[in-house]
């Protein structure tokens, strides 16, 4: 772990992280799959940088929100302190911020349709900023939800990289709340295999341990590390 201009560890340190990291490593023991396949995303959104800085002085470097202009509030202070910062946007984005997401994220997760495409594309060619994509699948297909449904994933995926230059690295999936999450995490995997994806964003608080089962290599965890919303 890199060496940190930061105060040691206090007695607030959290235990929520302690927790989920012996989770995530009996489940890759469980999966016979190294830990390092496996990248635990923390989640901080609606928490400050308050809440945030203990979780980054045990040790944890990658970090997940859902909006950019609340990231945009609070991680540029926290990135200029604290060094090996990875910050991944899990969340909606529209066209309009692809400039301010591209320019402040390491990664996004919720790559989902042909004009956030073109607006990422622009940015990352002006930039020079290359953040993972992970293109987000609405695997229950639930009419409120954000994703590309599973019949129109090899299309979109495709497109993405014919059409619009994308490298497009993994897949992400929210399951729907009231479904066991199982079926969705196959078919996820099942999905990026053939498109020769790596990468798998799936498993949230609730069920990383299934997720890491069935290959995720991304786990997004927010309330088992911060506490309650
Ligand atoms: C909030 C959020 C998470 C984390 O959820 P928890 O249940 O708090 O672990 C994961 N993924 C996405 C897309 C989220 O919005």
């Amino acid at each position: 772990m890199a060496v940190d201009n930061v105060p040691p560890l206090t007695s607030d340190s959290p235990s929520g992280l302690a927790a989920v990291e012996l989770e995530i490593s009996r489940a890759c023991r469980d999966a016979r799959r190294e830990r390092a396949s496996v990248t635990l995303v923390a989640v901080s959104k609606t928490f400050d940088g308050g809440a945030i800085e203990p979780v980054i002085h045990a040790g944890q470097r990658v970090f997940g929100e859902n909006r950019v202009q609340e990231a945009k509030s609070k991680w540029p202070a926290l990135i200029e302190k604290h060094q090996g910062l990875a910050l991944h946007l899990i969340g909606p984005l529209q066209s309009n911020k692809a400039k301010e997401a591209v320019a402040l994220f390491d990664a996004i997760h919720s790559v989902d349709r042909a004009s956030l495409c073109e607006a990422l594309a622009k940015e990352i060619v002006k930039q020079d900023r290359h953040p993972e994509l992970f293109v987000q699948l609405n695997t229950g297909e639930e009419p409120q939800k954000a994703g590309i449904a599973p019949a129109d994933a090899d299309a979109f995926i495709a497109s993405c990289r014919d059409v619009y230059g994308l490298q497009i690295s993994g897949l992400m999936c929210i399951p729907p709340v009231e479904d066991p999450p199982a079926p969705h995490f196959a078919l996820t995997a099942k999905i990026a295999a053939r498109n020769g994806l790596k990468l798998l964003s799936m498993g949230m608080s609730a069920d990383f341990e299934t997720a890491i089962q069935l290959g995720a290599t991304h786990v997004r965890i927010g309330s088992a590390i911060f506490g309650k919303r």
